[in-house]
């Protein structure tokens, strides 16, 4: 385990060392067809020089999936159905594709009316309701030991979030493809896991008491600012349009903004809305980020802004496989798509992959549907050492 962490981004093992922080765990239900075996183990980070030791929940189940969309969501409807104990390792349920997604008019059977989220809400119900676990976090590395070399290990595949490890017998990857894409911010790479992260929940506890930039207009960014406020004194929430201001354009973007929240960020006496205002650069020195540079339209003077931290949300995603939490363990394509057989699995024997981080043409929720069911069939015959695929609609 201590290697695998030496291994990690300086960011992750900042995510890592988040979770001895004490905070809220964002994760919602957990109900399970097959019990998932939890323990706690002790282990330790990279600030093992000032002797902190972690206690780190570990969950054993059969089939492990990162992303909770259409296609995370349909492959644990099917596995839990299958009797295996199923865990849905989801980011956040406000992020993905279909969760920005404002009519779904073309999915069968549903009413041109619902929105993406309302749809995506009833898919994790449904998972839920036959024994999935889903639990909020973000997943930052995975270790993908191959069947054949893995010996007497039942649950060779883990993944790692802030507060739990999660090793499975098998493991789905359904992150999507919102993945950033174009140029970062300049002093956005630079200054990555230094004081510039795009997950509050992993690094937030970092920042109690200090001054923070939330940079983004979508739901993620509001939730993520929202996080911040447990945390630092001062949470600046940096829109490059206007939101709240009463203007037609701002109410017609507020409309796919989840309203609740907004209200709930704006109402936080620890914010302060900056609209009309677009982060250019996060500045620093050897100790990390120590301001951010901002522009309003139509002014030549940018403003400086002494923070901490800087977090980045693109407005609405990217169009990107996510698969930086791979680390390079299963074979990619040119476009970065992880590349699948006909059963979708992976170059790994054991890892399977869904929907969008195949980045194939046909980018639909059906298809990762679709996607997900195959993988939940396919991973049932694998792992029940079947020849051939088992029918659940074939009743005797
Ligand atoms: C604006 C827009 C409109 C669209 N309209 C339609 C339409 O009308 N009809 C249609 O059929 N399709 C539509 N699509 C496409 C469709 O939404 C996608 O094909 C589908 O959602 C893909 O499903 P998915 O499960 O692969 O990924 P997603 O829906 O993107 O879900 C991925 C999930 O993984 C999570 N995740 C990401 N990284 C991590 C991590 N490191 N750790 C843990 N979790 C992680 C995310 O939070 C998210 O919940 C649209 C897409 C967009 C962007």
């Amino acid at each position: 385990m201590l290697v695998l962490l030496l291994a990690a981004s300086a960011s992750c093992l900042a995510s890592f060392a988040s979770a001895f922080v004490a905070r809220p765990s964002p994760s919602l239900s957990s109900s399970l067809s097959r019990p998932t075996t939890t323990t706690t183990t002790t282990t330790t980070t990279a600030r093992a020089t000032t002797s902190t030791l972690l206690r780190m929940e570990v969950i054993e189940c059969d089939v492990a999936i990162v992303g909770g969309g259409p296609a995370g969501c349909t492959c644990a409807l099917y596995t839990s159905r299958a009797d295996l104990s199923t865990v849905i390792i989801d980011k956040n349920p406000a992020s993905g594709a279909l969760a920005i997604t404002s009519h779904i008019a073309n999915y069968p059977g549903v009413d041109r009316s619902m929105s993406g989220s309302e749809l995506l809400d009833q898919m994790r119900a449904q998972a839920v309701s036959y024994g999935a676990r889903y639990l909020r976090a973000q997943v930052f590395m995975i270790d993908v030991v191959a069947d054949d070399e893995a010996g007497d290990e039942r649950h060779a595949k883990t993944v790692y979030t802030p507060d739990v490890t999660i090793r499975a017998r098998s493991l789905v990857l359904a992150a999507g493809a919102m993945g950033r894409v174009g140029k970062p911010i300049p002093g956005e790479s630079e200054y990555l896991g230094r004081g510039v992260s795009y997950c509050a929940t992993c690094d937030g506890a970092f920042y109690r008491d200090s001054a923070v930039a939330v940079y983004g207009a979508s739901t993620e960014a509001i939730e993520e600012a929202l996080f911040l406020t447990k945390f630092a004194k001062v949470v600046y929430w940096i829109t490059s349009v206007d939101i709240s201001m009463g203007t037609d354009a701002g109410l017609e973007r507020n409309k796919v903004l989840d309203q609740g929240l907004l209200r709930q960020l704006l109402e936080c006496p620890a914010v302060r809305h900056m609209e009309r205002t677009r982060l250019i650069e996060v500045l620093g020195d050897a100790s990390g980020v120590t301001h951010v540079r901002v522009r309003r339209p139509g002014s030549d003077d940018d403003t400086t802004i002494e923070v901490e931290g800087a977090f980045v949300y693109g407005a609405g995603g990217g169009s990107k496989p996510i698969t930086d939490f791979c680390q390079s363990k299963v074979a990619l394509d040119e476009g970065g798509g992880v590349i699948v057989d006909e059963d979708m699995k992976t170059s790994v024997d054991g890892v399977y992959a869904i929907g969008d981080i195949r980045n194939t043409d046909y980018k639909q929720v059906v298809v990762a549907a679709s996607d997900g069911c195959i993988a939940a069939m396919s991973i049932e015959k694998f792992l029940n050492n079947r020849k051939t695929v088992k029918v659940d609609w074939i009743h005797k």
